[in-house]
Formats: C-alpha cells, structure tokens, sequence
C-alpha cells in the first residue's frame, strides 16, 4: 500500500464542477438511498428514522467529502442537542452572536489578544460581510450605503492566480469593489494606493500563486494594509483555526459545515476585534445592511459555538486511525479483483484527511470514470465517490461515512468491477 501526499487538488476541483452539473439536472436517475442498516451515527433512538424517506428523498453514503450541495457535513449528536435547547428561548441575537464570539475565541485559546471571532451565514457569508466591514467600519451610514462606495475604498489586491480559479469572488465584488489582480511581491506595491481596502488570499490555492501564505502578510503589514484568508476547508489540523491569525491575517474565514460539522449554513469569521465588529454589522440581524439576507437563527449560533467546543476536544488521532481503517477495509476487499490497484494520500491543504484512489486497467474492465461515477450514483443505495480526471479512476475519502457504509462501499465496488469486466 501506498502512502503519498499531495492529492491533485485541480483535478478535484474539476470533478467537483463536472458532477456538480451531474447533480443540478431536474429529476436525478434512481437515487436509490437507504442507509446502512443498523449503523447510526447518532445513537438516539428519536434521531434514528429517516426523515427523508417521509419526503421521498434519496440519501446518499458520502465517500467524497464535505461538499455543499450533498449536504456538508452531519453534526453530531452534541450539537444537535444544543440546537434544540437554543430553540426554546427568545435571545438577543446581537447579544448572542457577541458572545458566542468571544466564547469561540477563548475556545481557540492561542488566538491574538486583539482578535474574536463572529458566526457567519457559511465561509461565504464571512467573506461578503467581512469584506463588507473593512469597507464600512462601524460607520452606519456607510453599511446602509453599500454596494455604493461613496468615501469608501475601493479596490481588493488578489493573486491572478487566485482569481482565476477561485469560485467565491462574488462574495467580494457584492460589496461593490473592483479586484485589481497581481503576480509578483512588486505588482502589489505598485497596485496599492489610497483606494486600496484589502489584500485578499485564498488558502488552498498558495501552491499556485508566486507569493505563499506568509509573504502575503508579510506585505500587508508593510503596506499597512489589511489581509483576509479563505481558509474554508483547511482544517483539519485543528491549529489552523488559529494559525493564520497569528501569522498577521486580520481575517480568516472558515466553513461551519465541513470538517468541523457545525451546521451547515454556519461558518466564523476569526480576526481583529473591529473589523469583525464591522463585519457583523454588515450582516442580519442588522438594518439596512448587505448582508441582511445572511442570517443565521440562534439554533445555529449556538450550534456553531457547541460544534467548535466538540470539534476541538475530540482524539484527532483516533478519528484518524479509523478513517483510514475504512479505507483499508475497501483496499484489502478489493484486493482479490484482478486489475484493479489502490494508492492512500492526504491533500497538503484543503480536506486534509485520508484519501484513497482507486485505479483500474482498462483492458481489464470496460469503465470509464463517468460510468463508473455513475453506476455508484445510480444505485442502491447511492454512493458517492470523487470523479479523477484521468478517466480511469475515482477517489475517495471516509470522513463522512457513518460507521459501516465502508462495507456496502466495497461490496458495491466489488459489484461493478465484476459486471464491468472487458
Ligand atoms: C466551501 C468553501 C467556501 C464556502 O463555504 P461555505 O461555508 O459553504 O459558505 C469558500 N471558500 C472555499 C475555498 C471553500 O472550500
């Protein structure tokens, strides 16, 4: 078996858009979903039917990720829990949201002292209204002015490189800015100027870009200009939750529904106490503000706050033991089948977690890399895996498996070798 790093981020992207157009088409073809039956990962007999059989819904087994549009990621019980409590009693959100913020950042523990953090609508939400607050600061006039940038900057520096491939500039230009790309440490001295707001990086995309993660900072603190990081997926490790805050980024966003399994339309937004503030003003419950259509309820600000708390006091190693352990169960099943062979690797950023390829001979077996995708889509239940551009192979992840649908992965693997065989 072999180990090696640096899974091939590109090509994950580009299976993710391909089956990402696979998923969108009106009526899916048989999705077929039962769960595994007698395997549950909240044990709680109330949680243990499926809600989704009620609406006709097909469920999917997750062997690709934490992905938004099959759902992100299942909180745990815990969290759940601490949801339903927050139900129960009217808050006040402004209140709450300032609290939980800072209670997440003692949480985090090594933060710096002048940052705190803010439960955002999603990475996506801490990107549009963090961009926001840098723009407005506390200034009310200002919020309820945006996307009009009357005696506001203007401008957010980002790599071309980043720009380029980086599906949430969107989140960025709502604000009203222009992105002035850059390639080279100089490009930015020469491209920032009074109507400069920010220095926009995107985590997952430093091995692309000529200047890396900490020389990005590095000239914002020379420029004296603020930084941000898109670091939506970066964990684990779980020090990247502060890491970058403390390597000089003023704001860092991360996704509440992947890894860290908060609820999916959650995400936190860690950084310097007044531009998160800003941001949060720039954000519902807050009128007349951008991002009032951003809201997150108090279900999910507590959840969020919870799902940190369990996400940082679990055994990593443990969790990863077994992860890999799902993915050496399907390898040695699929051992026995002439043709076929299995590589492990970890991403070095972004979905840092076990992977496994799973490679076939195309004169043994008459499968694509669509088809195969797809017959594991089409069945019974549906199995998800990703698409690897090479066209023939798929590759896997177990982090979002439930225990024991790694054995109705392999048996469904094991299935489609032995009726594709050429
Ligand atoms: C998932 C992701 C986002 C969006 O995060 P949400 O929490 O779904 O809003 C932004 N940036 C990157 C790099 C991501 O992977």
């Amino acid at each position: 078996m072999k180990r090696t790093s640096g899974g091939n981020r590109r090509s994950f992207l580009a299976s993710l858009g391909g089956s990402m157009a696979a998923l969108w088409p009106g009526k899916l073809l048989a999705w077929g979903g039962q769960e595994a039956s007698g395997s549950s990962m909240n044990a709680s007999s109330s949680r243990a039917g499926n809600i989704y059989d009620e609406l006709g819904v097909n469920t999917i087994i997750n062997g690709w990720g934490t992905i938004t549009v099959i759902g992100g990621s299942l909180i745990p019980p815990e969290v759940v829990d601490a949801m339903d409590a927050a139900s129960r009693h009217f808050v006040s959100i402004p209140e709450l949201l300032e609290t939980t913020g800072d209670r997440i950042a003692k949480l985090l523990k090594d933060l710096p002292p002048d940052h705190t953090t803010t439960v955002t609508s999603g990475a996506a939400g801490a990107i549009q209204c963090g961009v926001s607050g840098v723009l407005t600061g506390e200034n009310p006039e200002f919020i309820s002015r945006l996307p009009d940038l009357a005696g506001m900057k203007s401008e957010v520096i980002i790599q071309k490189s980043h720009h380029e491939t980086y599906e949430y500039t969107q989140q960025i230009l709502a604000s009203g800015v222009k992105l002035i790309d850059v390639e080279y440490p100089d490009d930015v001295r020469r491209a920032a100027n009074n109507r400069t707001a920010l220095l926009y990086f995107v985590n997952y995309l430093n091995p692309a870009g000529r200047i890396k993660v900490d020389e990005w900072t590095k000239l914002s603190m020379e420029l004296r200009l603020p930084c941000f990081n898109d670091c939506a997926a970066d964990t684990p490790p779980l020090s990247h939750l502060t890491d970058y805050n403390k390597m000089g980024y003023d704001l860092v966003a991360f996704s509440g529904g992947k890894a860290i399994r908060g609820p999916q339309c959650a995400g936190l937004l860690i950084g310097r106490k007044d531009l998160v503030r800003a941001a949060r003003l720039n954000s519902a419950p807050f009128t007349p503000s951008l991002g009032r259509g951003m809201k997150v309820g108090k279900e999910e600000i507590v959840g969020m706050w919870k799902a940190v708390e369990v996400y940082l006091s679990q055994d990593s190693k443990a969790l990863t033991d077994e992860w890999w352990k799902r993915l050496e169960y399907i390898s040695k099943q699929l051992r026995s089948v002439q043709g076929v062979s299995t590589a492990f690797y970890i991403p070095e950023i972004a979905n840092h977690v076990p992977h496994m390829r799973i490679e076939w001979d195309p004169r043994k077996f008459s499968l694509t890399t669509d088809a195969a995708f797809n017959f594991l889509k089409s069945g019974k239940p549906s199995v998800l895996l990703q698409k690897q551009d090479d066209g023939v192979s798929l590759s896997m992840n177990s982090f979002m498996l439930r225990p024991g649908q790694e054995r109705i992965i392999a048996a469904r693997l094991k299935q489609m070798f032995q009726t594709h065989s050429a």
